[in-house]
């Protein structure tokens, strides 16, 4: 090995080491050590590429690098980057302007924004209960919001207190009361969760977290007739699934109805920066008057500035109908494997689950071959690999990761998941 490979996998192996010394272990990486990106490819600090079929759980939907989104970013960091909304900007109007315009929702609508996805969602929550209390009238502290089994919003102490996930919530309490839980996809379920206490209902579209679980079709109608009913709002976690994710502008679209407010984020940042907001009605976010809620980070010039182009280009380059197309092609794909070892194969767009038979495989004993191959995926709830590539992924590059996909499954499986392409080289970069 030259003089040069030598050093590379010595900065690999340092930042690993390093890595493992100071970093709280609350994550157990892949072990690859990502150093470049590009598109849909990574390269680690080896040289070596891999196709990204993880996106960063959707914050890279755009592709890594977007020509447009770094030249936004760069530019915008030249003039002004962060100012506080102690004052007004130049980018925030025209970036939630946009915003609202893609959410659709009944007008007028307004948006609050913030950087990670969990403040918003908190945001939400927040001004659920305001509405709960100053136009339906419940009785102080009293309000609830439902939310369903296998729920993932994030990663606060309020948040978690509403999780089913054992390991998310161990020895973090005590935990916020006032939710009360359904189960997802079971529209009696959500019925016998509401009272006249409830002034939300709180819900991902398709659970990502949990494992991509796709609800019946019909399910998101009938929730949202429910919560006209029983005058609830109906709040979508679309900080995953939003953006074109599912091969729709948002997941609801799928179904033509509008919910009363809508939690984004992720790919909102366009791969670059932490940008989310929260879409709702304006008779839910009127209610936060100055003073009620803020963010020193939220809606700061440079992220208005990224954001908007992010949404700009999801439109110039149609990413929604490529999700759309190629998510067809996807799970098409993935259903005809017809390996032993898949028990499902479930999602919607470019995001697509593909459940596991545990007695016969590990999902990360897959990823990890994968990865070696250069695909670089990840397992969900232990059983579940995920294929949520770039929404700028072409379709060659997605045949190429499904092939090796199929060839590791035929490698630990020993038996006769089918590849269609025997000889597997890479596409170009
Ligand atoms: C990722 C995610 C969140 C949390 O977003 P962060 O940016 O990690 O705080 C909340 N809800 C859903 C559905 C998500 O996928």
């Amino acid at each position: 090995m030259d003089a040069r490979a030598e050093q590379f996998i010595d900065t690999g192996a340092r930042s690993m080491a390093l890595e493992q010394s100071y970093a709280a272990p609350n994550y157990a990486p892949i072990p690859v050590v990502l150093e470049r990106g590009q598109g849909c490819w990574l390269w680690d600090a080896a040289g070596r590429r891999y196709l990204d079929f993880m996106s960063a759980y959707s914050a890279v939907s755009h592709g890594h690098a977007h020509p447009r989104l770094v030249r936004a970013l760069v530019e915008q960091a030249q003039q002004l980057a962060v100012a506080s909304r102690a004052y007004h900007s130049t980018t925030l109007g025209p970036f939630l302007a946009a915003l609202v315009e893609a959410a659709d929702l009944p007008a007028p609508a307004r948006a609050l924004p913030a950087s990670g996805g969990c403040e918003s969602v908190e945001t939400a929550i927040k001004a659920a209960r305001r509405w709960g209390y100053r136009v339906k009238r419940i009785a102080a502290d009293r309000a609830t919001i439902a939310v369903a089994r296998g729920n993932f919003h994030g990663r606060s102490s309020t948040v978690i207190g509403f999780s089913t996930e054992p390991s998310y919530r161990a020895d973090f309490g005590p935990f916020a009361p006032g939710f009360r839980h359904f189960d997802f996809g079971d529209i009696d379920s959500l019925a016998a969760a509401i009272d006249d206490n409830t002034c939300a209902v709180l819900l991902e579209p398709i659970q990502g977290e949990a494992g991509i679980i796709v609800p019946p079709s019909g399910y998101l109608a009938a929730v949202r007739r429910l919560c006209d009913e029983r005058r609830v709002l109906l709040i979508l976690d679309e900080i995953q699934s939003g953006l074109g994710r599912t091969g729709a502008m948002f997941a609801y679209m799928h179904e033509s109805i509008r919910p009363d407010g809508v939690i984004v984020g992720k790919a909102l940042g366009g791969g670059l920066l932490p940008v989310s907001a929260f879409v709702a009605v304006a008779s839910v976010l009127d209610l936060m008057d100055p003073g009620s809620h803020g963010s020193t980070f939220g809606g700061n010039p440079l992220a208005g500035r990224v954001a908007l182009e992010a949404l700009r280009v999801i439109h110039d380059e149609r990413l929604v109908e490529r999700s759309r197309v190629l998510g067809e092609h996807l799970l098409m794909r993935l259903d005809d494997l017809a390996s032993p070892l898949v028990r499902a194969v479930r999602g919607r767009g470019l995001w697509v689950g593909v459940d596991l038979d545990p007695k016969r495989v590990s999902a990360r004993a897959v990823v990890e071959r994968m990865a070696e191959r250069g695909v670089l995926s990840k397992d969900t709830h232990e059983t579940v690999i995920r294929f949520a590539p770039p929404l700028t992924v072409e379709r060659e590059q997605l045949d190429w990761g499904i092939d090796v996909f199929a060839d590791v499954l035929h490698e630990v499986s020993g038996t006769s998941a089918r590849s269609r392409r025997p000889a597997l080289s890479a596409p170009a970069a």
